[in-house]
């Protein structure tokens, strides 16, 4: 079978490998269908220093696929039955996984594609427990952008930031995979939306998406910006994930008691904060990383009601490097989707 697999920093190369052995105790074997790209995707591909993996990898951390055998032991799956597949290899045995809440397993053996073999491979053997069912009418397509995409909006925004219906929102990045899910979210909601781009074609992209307002972060400083757009209050929420010197600059978007969460910096990992700024202006900071299990069957039920994901283009596997390019010079529009 097939195997994409990174060799070296920057390097990919499309192996010929053994299949699987049949599922074992508690598994199933999924036959991978579709990969989305993330930004997660283009840093294991750069090579970076803390990412402790073994060389070569197989890549890919977002996917969805059929069900192409059930092992011994395991309910509720069949041959066929279409599936998303959880990001990260945790334990099951916790108290975070018993709850669901994988994002916080204490065992957790590595990211899926980042630091331990990933998704994009034709079959695959993974415990029945980290895969989750697709809705009827929802194609593996827009399914494989549930995992990480959207689940890790919905945990972002929901589960930490906690936004509410009538509230307003700054989302970076609003043409991010991300992002351009975010915008859907809070708008479903009945947020206002104010939403960065780094372009105009862009902007017209992210008004076509519901956002009220548009700034072009390469013309305006979007704090200004935010500060004129809210009467001087500020946002109650900043959804980021950009970091380096926007940080502080996001933090300044934010009214009293205002929440940002992030999940990323994918502009620089270190921002300075003004500690003063931060107690009186009672701002609360969330880290959030991946999703918990709910997050993700909430986010097939969103899609399957009609949000779904944004696609900007869809590769063969082949050509995964030219998705991840295009991730790389922030060229998109929404999600990359490799098929297999
Ligand atoms: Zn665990």
């Amino acid at each position: 079978m097939r195997a994409l697999r990174l060799i070296a920093d920057r390097t990919l190369e499309l192996a010929d490998v053994p299949s699987p052995p049949p599922p074992g105790d508690g598994e199933v074997q999924i036959r991978v269908k579709a990969i989305a790209l993330n930004h997660l995707d283009v840093w294991g591909f750069r090579g970076m220093a803390f990412a402790k993996r073994k060389l070569p990898l197989v890549v890919g951390a977002e996917a969805s696929g059929e069900i192409a055998a059930v092992g011994p032991g395991v309910a509720g799956r069949a041959p066929g039955d279409k599936m998303v597949m959880y990001g990260a290899m945790t334990c099951g045995q916790c108290a975070a996984c018993r709850e669901g809440r994988d994002n916080l397993c204490e065992n957790v053996g590595g990211i899926m594609g980042f630091h331990i073999d990933g998704f994009a491979r034709d079959l695959i053997n993974l415990p029945a427990r980290l895969t989750i069912p697709v809705p009827a009418g929802v194609s593996l397509r827009d399914a494989a952008c549930a995992p990480i995409a959207f689940g890790t909006t919905e945990h972002m925004l929901f589960d930490n930031a906690k936004l509410k219906p009538g509230e307003t929102i700054l989302v970076h990045a609003g043409g991010s995979g991300i992002g351009s899910v975010a915008i859907k979210m809070a708008k479903a909601i009945g947020c206002t939306v104010i939403t960065t781009v780094g372009d105009d074609a862009k902007a017209d992209k992210a008004k076509a998406l519901g956002a009220d307002h548009v700034i072009n972060y390469k013309t305006e400083r979007f704090e200004g910006v935010v500060r004129k757009l809210t009467a001087k209050k500020g946002v109650d929420v900043v959804f980021e994930h950009v970091g380096g010197e926007g940080f502080n600059a996001s933090l300044f978007c934010l009214k009293r008691g205002g929440r940002l969460v992030t999940c990323g910096s994918t502009a620089g990992p270190t921002a300075t904060i003004n500690l003063m700024q931060l107690f009186q202006q009672q701002y609360k900071i969330f880290g959030s990383f991946g999703a918990s299990m709910r997050n993700i069957r909430d986010s097939l039920s969103k899609i399957a009601a009609g949000m779904t994901p944004i696609i900007d283009t869809e590769v063969a596997l082949a050509d995964f490097e030219r998705g991840l390019a295009r991730l790389e010079r922030r060229q998109v529009f929404g999600k990359v989707i490799v098929h297999f």
